[in-house]
């Protein structure tokens, strides 16, 4: 069956993706089974998705009725989950208003549009620029490639979007000296680098970003479509540093896996999107906006992710002692459950022994093993995990 399927795909669907020959057919909190009926411990999560674990019933319960009640109508009429929602995204963070899409490159196309909106409507029309930084990851579309800070994602695609500047992460004179106030109209960063190699910056950094922001009266857009909702131990990553952008930008978790995106800002920095300045057929339709309903409730009562900041912890700790152990492991990263092992060596054939012994994590960058599980992860889940890795790992030497 799995292997007429794969067969099947590989035909008919474009070849983006290195897959694995694996069929996923259902999950249940951290459980991912395939079409033989083989279960995984699942810590990718759908790459930082499934926050709540794979169906979870409260989740469904909400997409099942709203999918009876209404599923879309256009943002030319007023909905229920819409406004809920946004409600609370704006009482649980900085923001005053809130932009729905369908994905994180969307959101991130909306604050580029703004940000430059943002200064043309003041007469700034030369402020355009945004720095942004190296490593960063910020989408796939043409605007959202050209901000990443990462060469082979741009290849074959030029030419690339005029007005973007690249700097060194965590490195503030850098900043400093490529910020200029008279056309840069914006600073885009991810608070800790997901896709770029799990980076967390310096304790101060992003408050000394946040201070030279203020001083040239420029503009901090935060991408936390990796970190927020939960995944660092904290609902925004932005909480961690006593500090809050203009600008954020949430997907990933934030329908966990119903396709939603949402652009968050200040109540004056959002005035520059008036009637036509930007729009979208599907953002914030009714269905996924009662599913995001649901996750954004139930984070923001707390204990998720208060178990996701232990289990995270505790996970920290179980590969610090697998990196005295081997030799192989440069060094151990990350915050909550958001972490990294980095390897002298290349990742793919671990990944693979991973799979093949029922548990399923990812490699970034080559060399950096990523463990981004739901939330809700038991410690003895991770502790099967490293037991895994630690027998995968003691046969290498
Ligand atoms: C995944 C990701 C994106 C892109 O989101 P899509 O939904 O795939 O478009 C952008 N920024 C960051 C930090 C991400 O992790």
């Amino acid at each position: 069956m799995s292997k007429n399927i794969i067969k099947q795909s590989d035909q008919v669907i474009a070849k983006t993706y290195a897959r694995f020959p694996i069929v996923f057919e259902k999950g249940s909190g951290c459980t991912l089974w395939d079409s033989n009926g083989k279960a995984y411990l699942d810590f990718v999560a759908g790459i930082a998705v499934c926050n709540l674990g794979h169906a979870h019933p409260g989740v469904a319960k909400a997409i099942s009725e709203q999918a009876e009640k209404l599923v879309h109508v256009s943002n030319l009429y007023y909905t229920i989950p819409q406004t809920e929602l946004a409600t609370l995204l704006t009482e649980k963070s900085f923001a005053d208003r809130v932009f729905f899409a369908n994905s994180g490159a969307e959101a991130n196309e909306a604050s580029i549009k703004l940000a430059r909106k943002y200064y043309s409507d003041k007469g700034e029309k030369g402020r355009h620029r945004i720095i942004t930084m190296e490593k960063s990851f910020h989408g796939r579309t043409m605007a959202t490639l050209t901000a990443t800070g990462q060469d082979k994602i741009k290849q074959g695609f030029s030419p690339v979007l005029e007005g973007f500047d690249y700097v060194p992460f965590n490195d503030i004179e850098a900043l400093k000296s490529r910020l200029d106030p008279s056309v840069t109209c914006a600073v885009m960063l991810e608070p800790v680098q997901g896709e770029g190699g799990i980076r967390v910056p310096a304790p101060d950094y992003l408050k000394q970003v946040r201070k030279l922001c203020d001083d040239t009266g420029t503009l901090l857009i935060f991408d936390e479509i990796q970190t927020g909702l939960g995944r660092t131990g904290k609902l925004f990553a932005y909480e961690h540093f006593g500090i809050a952008p203009d600008i954020m930008t949430l997907a990933k978790a934030l329908g966990n896996g119903l396709p939603i995106g949402a652009m968050l800002a200040k109540d004056h920095v959002m005035e520059a999107f008036g009637p036509g300045s930007h729009a979208s057929t599907f953002g914030g339709t009714p269905l996924v906006c009662a599913a995001a309903l649901e996750v954004v409730k139930i984070l923001s009562q707390g204990r998720v992710i208060e178990n996701g900041r232990k289990a995270g912890a505790y996970f920290k700790e179980q590969l610090m002692s697998l990196k005295e152990k081997y030799n192989v492991i440069e060094d151990v990263r990350g915050i909550g459950l958001l972490l990294g092992l980095k390897l002298k060596i290349k990742g793919v054939d671990i990944v693979k022994s991973c799979y093949e012994k029922g548990f399923i994590i990812n490699c970034i960058q080559d060399k950096i093993l990523r463990f981004i599980p739901p939330l809700v992860i038991a410690t003895e889940e991770i502790d099967r995990l490293v037991e895994c890795l630690d027998d995968i790992l003691g046969k290498l030497e």
